[in-house]
């Protein structure tokens, strides 16, 4: 746990929740149902990994990779003119890529690992890092290839946050109603996808209005409990 570093979130709570922030040299996955803030962290840690150490940044890049098209530029102006940031050196500092496949999306990961180190890259985001694959590899049928392929993707992440000492944030998409879906453990509520992979867990639910609940799951070396945050027009806060 050597040159550990940490990203604010932007939420005190939810940085206490993670032990001071999103850790560089390992993977962490936010999943829950639709709307519950995945894709609102992605944008607001590429913005915050910008700031200088004292505020909870690490003066590096971003590298978002977008599998669903969901990516907003107006999102990433907002948070930085919140934050005092100058809006266009904020995006001039996120490498933005559409992953069109699962294949393409592992090809972009496979060139971080000669982009990363020169371009002072500091945080890297999939969002979503499961859409590709269910899709591509769908149902039960396809369970055992799908998981193979997917677990292979995480560990090339897991190899890229050490070998660099950055942050990677993957989200994963679940069911609100895991019973429809049961027998599958990477749709199901709970069904993370990092089972196999070293990394932490962070479970997201939606909660009154633009309040949404954290929770970290399987994690020994940190707090059980929750966290709150909210999601507004300057980005996450308490
Ligand atoms: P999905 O699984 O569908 O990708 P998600 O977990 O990525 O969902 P987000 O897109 O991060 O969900 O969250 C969407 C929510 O963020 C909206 O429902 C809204 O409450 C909030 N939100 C988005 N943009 C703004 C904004 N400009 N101002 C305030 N809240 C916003
Ligand atoms: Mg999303």
């Amino acid at each position: 746990r050597l040159n550990i570093r940490k990203i604010t979130t932007g939420s005190r709570s939810l940085d206490e929740l993670l032990g001071g922030g999103v850790e560089t040299k390992t993977i962490t996955e936010f999943y829950g149902e639709y709307g519950s803030g995945k894709t609102q962290l992605c944008h607001q840690l590429s913005v915050n990994v910008q700031l200088p150490l004292e505020k909870g940044g690490l003066e590096g890049r971003a590298v978002y990779i977008d599998t669903e098209g969901t990516f907003r530029w107006e999102r990433i102006e907002a948070m930085a003119r919140a934050l005092g940031l100058d809006p266009d050196k904020v995006m001039d500092n996120i490498y933005y890529m559409r992953a069109y496949n699962s294949d393409h999306q592992i090809s972009i990961v496979d060139e971080l690992f000669t982009f990363i180190p020169k371009n002072n890259v500091k945080l890297v985001v999939v969002d979503s890092v499961t859409s590709h694959f269910r899709a591509e590899y769908p149902g039960r049928d396809h369970l055992a290839e799908r998981q193979q392929k997917l677990n292979s993707h995480l560990h090339q992440l897991v190899r890229l946050a050490e070998a660099y000492n950055v942050a990677v944030v993957v989200t994963n998409q679940v069911m609100a109603r895991p019973d429809i879906f049961y027998g599958d453990p990477t749709i199901a509520v709970g069904g993370h996808v990092l089972a196999h992979t070293p990394g932490v867990r962070v479970q997201l639910k939606k909660s009154k209005g633009n309040k949404r609940i954290a929770r970290v799951v399987d994690a020994p070396h940190l707090p059980e409990g929750e966290a709150v945050f909210v999601i507004l027009e300057e980005g996450i806060r308490d």
